[in-house]
């Protein structure tokens, strides 16, 4: 028998995500949007259904987060853990970051790099209906060099040859993109941030082989000269896109060329902004724990403001930003992808509604789902998160989601969980 259910509440995003509808409902057949319609209309046609009247909310698409670490604590002590937690332990976290962001409203998922025994298991579970969890996009393993950024959850692979096994084997598994660490990181030890993991060929070669089996490619960025080179390479999107300089005394190395460049390939960045937004905050919060800086920027500290500036550059350039929380490191909590649309509004000075768009439909773009998922409207998946509020007024109304449904099933109706 077809599941047919009416959603109704007195605000619905409309089909562009750029304002509301006043007082309509949204009609639900078997997990797909079949019609937006003013809720005073809703024929006698339709007496079948099941009604949900969720009265004075904001209902938005499902929100979109590009950038997870699924089984990562989120905690000041997140490298260590995932240095020293095994398989299961690291399954049974992931399951948990999971569940939870779902139930904030964040019905899909792409993670970017998390061990391929955990990430396709938990995927699976999901899937299967075990365990509930966003639609998930998955990396598997990000691909590092040896003693690479996040070697202890990835693939290592240094030549040429052993990047293409990489990316084949990532493919074979169930992979959906591919994560190169293009450079060092904040959370390795033995990586250098400032500096890229991989040459220009290599590079090259990588996306040659990712875009050969049809999927995109994506990279961890840091440093000023692993930008210019994977915007060489031409991967399809940058994560962080931070420029600092090689040398360690000096700050960030900007070169609005590349960025030319990048606009002209049309090649879309993950800011993580939002996750800098709750560092911050915890920090305030006198929440942060002996985190120690990382050796290769402790010399000279860039502050906040700098990368602000270089982010607006970028985006004034004609740049695209993808949402991406960072989810699962330090105070990156996997229910707070709300947090990447605060940071567009507090940090970058979007309007709200570009930034609930990016979150929305913008980011279901960058990961090829706008056909899918993003937007309440005829033939869409029926992926809903409604808020108490008006997030197109105070944008920090939208955080935790009071009903959340995936695929027309109800995970959480007014603030009761239902799985
Ligand atoms: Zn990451």
């Amino acid at each position: 028998m077809m599941n047919k259910r009416i959603f109704k509440a007195k605000r619905v995003a409309n089909a562009d995500v750029s304002g509301w509808l006043d007082d309509h409902a949204v009609i639900v057949e078997d997990g797909v949007i079949t019609a937006v319609e003013p809720s005073s209309n809703v024929s006698s046609a339709r007496d079948s259904y099941e009604i949900f009247d969720l009265g004075d909310v904001s209902l938005l698409p499902g929100l979109i987060d590009a950038h997870s670490h699924m089984h990562c604590s989120a905690t000041y002590d997140a490298q260590s853990l995932a240095l020293s937690e095994n398989d299961q332990q690291l399954t049974i976290r992931a399951t948990n970051n999971m569940r939870k962001a779902v139930l904030a409203g964040t019905t899909t998922i792409r993670d970017l790099g998390s061990r391929n025994e955990v990430a396709f298991t938990v995927r699976q579970m999901i899937n299967d209906r075990h365990v509930p969890g966003p639609r998930l996009l998955l990396a598997g393993t990000p691909i590092t060099i040896t003693a690479g950024h996040c070697w202890f959850f990835g693939t290592e692979a240094d030549t040429e040859a052993q990047v293409r096994t990489a990316v084949r084997t990532q493919v074979k598994l169930g992979a959906n993109v591919i994560k190169m660490m293009a450079t060092g990181g904040m959370f390795t030890p033995t990586a250098n941030p400032r500096t890229p993991q991989y040459s220009v060929e290599v590079m090259k070669a990588a996306v040659e082989e990712a875009h050969r089996m049809n999927v995109p490619i994506v990279t961890h960025t840091l440093s000023a000269q692993g930008v210019r080179n994977v915007v060489e390479a031409g991967v399809d999107q940058l994560i962080h896109a931070r420029w600092y300089h090689a040398d360690p005394n000096k700050g960030l190395d900007y070169t609005p060329d590349t960025v030319k460049k990048m606009v002209d390939q049309g090649q879309w960045v993950d800011p993580t902004i939002g996750h800098h937004l709750l560092g911050v905050e915890a920090k305030q919060r006198g929440e942060v724990g002996p985190m120690d800086p990382h050796w290769a920027v402790s010399f000279k500290v860039v502050p906040e403001e700098e990368h602000l500036d270089k982010l607006t550059k970028m985006h004034d350039a004609g740049v695209r930003f993808t949402t991406g929380l960072d989810m699962g490191m330090a105070y990156g909590t996997h229910d707070r992808s709300a947090a990447n649309a605060w940071a567009f509004v507090e940090s970058l000075g979007w309007s709200n509604w570009k930034a609930i768009n990016a979150s929305t439909a913008g980011t279901a773009e960058a990961l090829g789902l706008v056909k899918q998922v993003g937007s309440i409207q005829e033939g869409m998946i029926a992926d809903l998160a409604a808020f108490a509020g008006d997030p197109a007024q105070n944008i920090r109304d939208m955080d935790q989601a009071s009903t959340v449904v995936q695929s027309g099933r109800l995970l959480k109706l007014s603030d009761t969980v239902l799985v």
